[in-house]
């Protein structure tokens, strides 16, 4: 079955079809935190959605080149650094650490890259492409010194919003700080400096200032996935006017089509209510462990809900998260002593394996619902017939691989208590060296002693990791 998404864009399902179907990898960017706080769950239930995406096409054997930017320059993290009266990178720093710190906890594989919008790299990009809008008639400086895109002469503007730009006409009562503008819906590419700044500024052909936030995805998108890019995701506040204004800069700049493919994340509710710290239902992910759970059971229940269903969380719901992973935990170890009895009772393997309606569900427009609905049915299943010993060891061990299979997706494998002995990770630790330093022969050397001692060395891109050999 083919893979089908909803598109934004289209505001229909679409089959999947890579810009390029010779070319791999696939390029998927994604909109990331914004620094000026610790993010909250609602915006790590976005991350695990498209974490989930990432990992089911690379299950249908793509392989994805994912970038997800991180914004440290913007109003907010200008006024928190104002505020806190330290320097911008000062103050946004441990919102970044934090920030991988929670994906981490919630077992969120990490993007290939994470520019950063100050990398001056990126700056002078984003420099050079407002000039070339300038130059195209799409941007001009207004009497406030600042840099507008002009939405008029891009007639697709709204499209991916869907709604008429006549929605946005002047009423003539202009906020003040829009009043140099032509159109109210002229977005800023490049705000010039001022007094409220501080020392955050950049030099520029229209004098010094900082570039606007949406500018700043269309550069770093365009930077390190080029013009064309086959899924763009975000939340669905991001629609408008972020996403808008991302496709009016990129595709004004390159003439071609930006994205393929919109994929948004609905909203996360508690309690049915939108999250604000003034009605005190505001959870990061710290939060939430502070309340004994763990990041495993976090993860479950923001992966849970289809994503383009608003998702309730409740702390009802996340005992129910508790109790659903109690019943993989303990099916899987029962399906691992069945497959040590050797003489079980022999059975004609009844059990299809649910292959197909588990990956099929997520082929569907990553119907994660409908696909942990097949995982837990065929668990009911199997444990009946081990209630009535009808699963031998070869039926039990290829449910235990098929979790394997669907766990590189869903990720929710339990934590392994086996602690690494010391003398194995000082072993590591050397091998991490010499890698480093590129002396390959000591590295293997280094290998041969961990394998030795029973365990056994992968290079991710994560780093080392480090599994006792044997271990399913
Ligand atoms: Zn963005």
């Amino acid at each position: 079955m083919a893979l089908r998404f909803f598109n934004t864009y289209s505001r229909k399902i679409e089959e999947f079809e890579p810009r390029d179907p010779t070319a791999q990898p696939i390029s998927i960017y994604t909109c990331g935190p914004t620094v000026y706080s610790r993010a909250h769950i609602g915006n790590f239930r976005a991350y695990i959605f498209e974490d989930l995406l990432q990992r089911h096409l690379e299950l249908r054997g793509y392989k994805v080149h994912r970038v997800m930017n991180i914004t440290d320059v913007d109003d907010k993290t200008i006024r928190g650094a104002r505020e806190a009266k330290v320097p911008l990178a000062k103050f946004t720093e441990p919102f970044k650490k934090a920030f991988f710190e929670d994906a981490d906890t919630l077992r969120i594989k990490r993007a290939d890259e994470f520019p950063a919008a100050t990398d001056p790299r990126y700056v002078e990009r984003m420099i050079a492409m407002i000039g070339e809008l300038i130059a195209r008639d799409l941007a001009y400086q207004a009497d406030d010194k600042s840099v507008y895109f002009r939405i008029n002469k891009f007639p697709d503007y709204g499209k991916l919003a869907h709604f008429d730009l006549k929605q946005l006409q002047s009423t003539g009562r202009v906020k003040h700080d829009e009043y140099d503008k032509e159109h109210i819906g002229d977005f800023a590419l490049w705000k010039a400096w001022d007094d409220e700044d501080g020392n955050v500024k950049w030099d520029s052909p229209w004098g010094p200032g900082r570039p606007g936030w949406h500018i700043e995805c269309s550069a770093m998108a365009t930077a390190l996935l080029g013009d064309q890019i086959d899924i763009h995701c975000g939340g669905v506040d991001n629609i408008f006017p972020h996403h808008e204004a991302e496709i009016a800069q990129s595709e004004g700049v390159t003439g071609k089509k930006f994205v393929r493919y919109w994929l948004h994340c609905a909203h996360l509710l508690v309690d049915g209510q939108k999250m604000a710290k003034s009605l005190g239902n505001f959870y990061t992910v710290p939060d939430v462990l502070a309340k004994g759970y763990s990041g495993r059971e976090l993860r479950y229940a923001l992966l849970r809900v289809h994503y383009r269903v608003p998702l309730n969380f409740t702390w009802e719901g996340m005992k129910e998260a508790r109790e659903s992973l109690g019943r993989i935990d303990e099916w899987l170890q029962r399906l691992n002593e069945v497959t040590k009895k050797e003489n079980a009772q022999r059975s004609t393997p009844n059990s299809q394996h649910p292959t197909q309606q588990f990956e099929g569900g997520l082929d569907d427009d990553l119907n994660i619902s409908a696909a942990l609905g097949f995982l837990f049915e065929s668990i009911r299943e199997t444990n009946r017939a081990m209630d009535e010993n009808k699963l031998d060891a070869a039926s039990a061990k290829a449910w235990l691989d098929w979790w394997k299979r669907i766990n590189s997706v869903v990720d929710l494998e339990p934590e392994t208590e086996i602690a690494v002995p010391s003398e194995v990770a000082q072993l590591a630790k050397e091998r991490e060296n010499a890698r480093h330093q590129k002396n390959w022969t000591q590295s293997d050397e280094l290998r041969d002693r961990i394998s030795a001692l029973g365990w056994e060395v992968r290079d991710t891109k994560e780093g080392q990791k480090l599994t006792p050999r044997g271990a399913a």
